[in-house]
Order: C-alpha cells, then structure tokens, then sequence
C-alpha cells in the first residue's frame, strides 16, 4: 500500500475504535455483521463481511471476501462457523476483487461451509475472476522472471531484490491455491438482494482489473473494498501484464464516480475502521495525488528520472521486498499518468531503462 495520507481528514467514526475480535462477529445493521482478520504483513488485518441471506428460500449466508489462505484464518473461518455463524450454510462467496486477502479462501470457504451437495457459488467481476484464475497458474505482476524484467526496466537494479522478485514465481499461488472452477458475474450497476436489501454494484478501476463495490441506498452503507480506505491511500499498480496501463488515471475517475454518493455514506473499508465522510476522503486522495505527480514533475525536469529514482520521492521511509514491489508499481502509475497526458516523454536509455522526461 501507498504512503499514509498526512493531509487533515474530517473523517468520523461512527464505531469509534470498537473492533470485532478475532472469530467473532460485530453486527452494525440488522443482518449486516462485521468479521476482522489478521494478515501476515505489513498492513496487518483485513475487514470481511457477512450477511444474512434467504438464498434460494433458506436462511444462509452470504460472505463478502475471504482473507488470504494461511492457517491463522482458517481458524478464524473455523471457530466462526462453530461460534456466530453455526446453524447456516453459506450461500453466496461475494469477493470483491482478485487480491489474495480478498479471493484467497473462496474455494476452501465454498467446500468446508457451503450446504453438502449444493456448494455456494463465487459472485465476482469477469475482469478479476479471470485475472484471479489466471494469476493462481501462473506468475503476473507478483513475481517470476517477467516481473523481475520489467522492473529492471524501470530501474530497479539490486540484483538480491531482482533474485527474489525471480524466485517468487508462485507468490500469488501461494496464498491463493484454488480459484472456485465456475462464477456468477458482477457487474457494473448491478442490483443484488441479499437478505432484506438490495446493494447495488460500483465497479472501480486501477487498484484491480474490475473492483466491485456495493452500495445500500436504504441503509446508506457503501462496502467500499480496497477502493476507498480511511487512513491509507489504495495502491495503485502497474505491473508487467499492462506495462503501458493508465491505473491511476482510472482510479482517479472510480473515486469521481463514487462522489455521487450522499455525504452521510456509511463506508465500510476492507482495511481501517467503518467510517463517515467520503468526500472529503476523495479529495484528499485528489490532492495527495496530484501532490505526488507535482514532485515527480519536479524530480523529470531535474533530469531523466526512472521509476526507481522516484520510490524517495513518493515514500520517504525504508521499504522491504514486498513494499518495494508494490512501491514500484505505484511509480510507474504515476509516471505513466503524466506520460498518457503529454506531461512527460519517456525513453529507453542505454541500459534499457525507461526514463522519464519533461517536454
Ligand atoms: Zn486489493
């Protein structure tokens, strides 16, 4: 993830810093219950969510993302079903995009919790579903040789990190073993009954394929993914797949879209706590982009600049090996938004690094 946002926020917390516990639930609205899980890295715990359902005429549930596929959460998953959730089979695996901590443990929640003889089905975009499934046999923007080249292009030349990036081929593998063999589709403007209400989806670009958010217009609660989070800003990656994508001019565009939702939104972030304000969350998120894209102008017009040499620029701390991949990415986002608007040129130098330049 992205460096934290150091611009006031009026933010507010409705919850205030109350939490559920690990293996227990939080219910916010009637049927709408919260579950937080740890995560093995640097951004420590994940937000899912779990609905009550009257799929297919009985009660269940649907569940909102997975957690990565690590034992830790397995357990979570375990003493849910034995505690909270007992007496329901799930009914619907909604996964809001093909991160690992989101789609991870679809396929082992579908087969351990669903109804014997009627597994649950997988409710995802067609753009993530299929970079999931692609992702999880072989390697893309995560790690292996492909990876490794292209961020040398971009400047990165520590042969131990560019070794690592190599050896990591299965990295997304790793955490995501399975993907469920068949879908349902999500798509844009999509309105889906679960329970008592309707949520309506909000497809979102740059951070993933075809995030899909869900919005409650009675209730005015926007499960918001990865797409809007209160403290840290949302990576936004370029990776080898799409070398030449415009990610951060779409994720840009997606937060636009999401402005036409009232003040009083209720967000319910993936990661940070459930919170009020999403409009001055969206401008702040403007403006500490645009920021970004100023020092990066700045650091071009010195002279002809590599994603590399921006990673000081845009993160001002020390990153290890999985930060520096995601930092890379994110670089090349922000270089490349300038570039598709005529703000930079770019050329390969005689290393065969890309570099950025001003007019
Ligand atoms: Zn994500």
């Amino acid at each position: 993830m992205s460096p934290s946002n150091p611009l006031p926020l009026a933010l507010s917390y409705p919850l205030g810093d109350q939490r559920p516990a690990v293996g227990d639930t939080m219910t916010l609205r009637p049927g709408l219950h919260w579950v937080r899980m740890g995560l093995p890295f640097a951004l420590d715990h994940i937000n899912l969510w779990v609905l009550d359902d009257q799929f297919d005429g009985a009660d269940s549930w649907t569940v909102i993302d997975s957690g990565v596929h690590i034992e830790s959460i397995h357990q979570a998953w375990q003493t849910l079903w034995a505690g909270p959730l007992s007496g329901r089979p799930l009914s619907r695996m909604l996964v809001t995009h093909m991160h690992p901590d989101h789609v991870g443990n679809a396929q082992w929640l579908i087969e351990r919790f669903s109804l014997p003889g009627a597994p649950a089905r997988l409710w995802m975009s067609a753009g993530d579903y299929l970079a999931a499934q692609l992702s999880s046999r072989q390697t893309t923007g995560y790690g292996g040789e492909r990876a490794a080249r292209y961020f040398a292009a971009h400047g990165l030349r520590d042969e131990d990190n560019l070794a690592r990036i190599r050896e990591r081929g299965d990295y997304y593998a790793s955490m995501v073993p399975e993907v469920p063999a068949s879908y349902r589709r999500l798509m844009d403007g999509m309105v889906l009954r679960i329970g008592q209400r309707d949520w309506r989806c909000l497809a979102g670009f740059g951070h993933a394929p075809e995030h899909m958010a869900l919005y409650c217009e009675a209730d005015g609660v926007l499960i918001s993914g990865d797409m809007l989070l209160p403290r840290i800003s949302t990576n936004v990656s370029v990776t080898d797949t799409e070398p030449e994508a415009d990610a951060l001019g779409l994720f840009l565009d997606s937060l636009t879209r999401m402005e036409a939702l009232p003040p009083d939104t209720l967000v319910l972030p993936s990661h940070g706590l459930p919170f009020v304000g999403l409009h001055d969350r969206i401008q702040a998120l403007h403006q500490h982009h645009a920021a970004r894209l100023d020092e990066l102008l700045a650091l071009c017009a010195q002279a002809p600049a590599s994603a590399a040499d921006a990673l000081p620029v845009l993160f001002k701390r020390v990153l290890d090996l999985h930060q520096t991949t995601f930092a890379m990415g994110e670089a090349v986002a922000h270089l490349n938004y300038l570039w598709h608007r005529g703000q930079l040129k770019r050329a390969l130098d005689a290393q065969g690094v890309w570099r950025f330049s001003v007019g």
